[in-house]
């Protein structure tokens, strides 16, 4: 089986089998990343995946997870965040519209005939 060398920021470098590495590709390749638990000191240990490192290890055997991120995740937002005064006055302004369509109900359409 494959021998794949990995660093451990606390252990140093160690020696993995490809199933106890989890590589996640990522449609963003800047947040690709691949992640083990270190064999000395069990601490998850996880780092970006480069196209290189990515070949690397499914080259070694270790099956790719592929993550599609959104593409709601990429937009870029302007302005202030929504706070919970705004759900709050957004509640209300709902309970007004709410009142609005009653009455709308009650009140009779002309009705047109052909
Ligand atoms: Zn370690």
């Amino acid at each position: 089986m494959t021998t794949i060398k990995a660093s451990c920021p606390t252990c140093g470098d160690v020696e993995l089998t490809p199933p106890q590495v989890r590589l996640v590709v990522c449609t963003v390749s800047a947040w690709s990343f691949y992640a083990f638990h270190c064999p000395e000191c069990a601490e998850e240990v996880r780092k970006h995946a480069t196209d290189d490192v990515v070949r690397l290890l499914t080259t070694g055997g270790v099956p790719a997870e592929h993550w599609a991120v959104p593409a709601e995740v990429l937009e870029e937002h302007a302005g202030a965040s929504i706070s919970w005064d705004d759900v709050l006055d957004f509640t209300l302004a709902l309970e007004d519209t709410d009142v609005l369509a009653a009455i709308a109900g009650a009140v009779p359409t002309t009705r047109h005939l052909a």
